[in-house]
């Protein structure tokens, strides 16, 4: 599967940098057409490349002093040509082909190493793949919308106030998103837009070239449970453990078993050791936690979490009422 992804990645590349070198192409032919002394300029430029390669296998004594001045001389083509294309109404950098990526020019490789943009689709297209899927393109900040939240809580604060604070936060905290940023706890009942918030960090944080892992607690669980009894999981728990940010939604819904816990306290614990940062979405109370979560796992949430209480009405009941 891996695999298959990566020579697809590295396919797409192939196919940009072959559009770029061909659209190149194609400029070139223009200016020369329409420029008569570019067609011998072009041709003297191409033929250093071989000249060089020559000089390298015949070697000798004055291999340096030749080799740079056929560099001199490839650079008083190079200026050559620009001034021509300039004084005949094109950019100096007319035909030279545009890549995509600047660091690799789109051949995926920086030395025997993959460039950070194949990394980064790479993570990109996982994230997209993950459990919830499609779903997760559409929730973003933009889409978020602020009017449903309305009203006063039980002790008279405004909902409103209180979650434009959490989502102004919240972009923060994806701006920034660094090595070591925050673990956050997204608390409140369901309906109030955890989900979509924490999926918005995901696109922006993803968008910064991070690896985001975005899987529900059960799917989570079932990973590691499937690991563990040797069914040979696709994927591994790796993803879980080692992404740079995991966004593990709706704790408190998965079926927990002495494993099940110990998996998970296993998990958090990991990446609070290596400094991995993790949101965690649940509809569970403070009080629900407690009961349904080992004094250790309890402990990690409170130290480690910044809380972010939700609230207002379920926006999707709201969303019915108004229809
Ligand atoms: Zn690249």
């Amino acid at each position: 599967m891996e695999n298959k992804e990566r020579l697809s990645i590295q396919s797409e590349l192939n196919e940009k940098r072959l559009r770029a070198l061909a659209e190149a192409d194609r400029r070139q032919a223009e200016t020369e057409a329409a420029i008569p002394a570019l067609g011998n300029i072009n041709r003297l430029i191409r033929s250093v490349g071989p000249r060089l390669l020559a000089l390298g296998i015949q070697g000798g004594d004055d291999y340096e002093a030749r080799s740079k001045e056929l560099y001199l001389e490839h650079e008083a083509l190079v200026d050559e040509k620009m001034a021509l294309l300039k004084a005949n109404g094109y950019p100096e950098d007319y035909d030279l082909p545009v890549f995509e990526c600047k660091e690799c020019n789109d051949t995926g490789f920086v030395g025997p190493m993959p460039c950070s943009c194949v990394k980064r689709e790479r993570a990109k297209r996982a994230y997209y793949n993950s459990g919830l899927g499609k779903a997760l393109e559409k929730q973003t900040f933009e889409s978020l919308d602020m009017r449903y939240y309305s009203g006063t809580t039980a002790k008279g604060f405004s909902v409103k106030d209180i979650m434009t604070n959490h989502v102004e936060y919240c972009k923060d905290y994806a701006e920034n998103f660094c090595r070591g940023a925050d673990n956050l706890l997204m608390i409140g009942g369901s309906g109030l837009g955890k989900t979509h918030i924490a999926s918005a960090i995901g696109h922006v944080v993803i968008n910064k070239g991070f690896e985001v892992v975005y899987e529900s607690a059960q799917r989570i669980i079932d990973a590691f449970e499937t690991e563990r009894f040797g069914k040979g999981s696709e994927e591994g728990t790796s993803r879980f453990t080692d992404c740079d940010l995991l966004i593990m939604d709706d704790l408190g819904t998965e079926f927990n078993t002495s494993f099940t816990l110990s998996a998970l306290f296993g998990l958090l614990n990991h990446r609070i050791i290596n400094g991995l940062s993790t949101i965690i979405t649940t509809n569970l109370s403070f009080a629900e936690i407690e009961e349904k979560y080992k004094e250790r796992i309890c402990s990690r949430l409170r130290g480690e979490y910044n809380a972010l209480v939700f609230c207002g009405r379920d926006i999707r009941r709201v969303k019915k009422e108004n229809r």
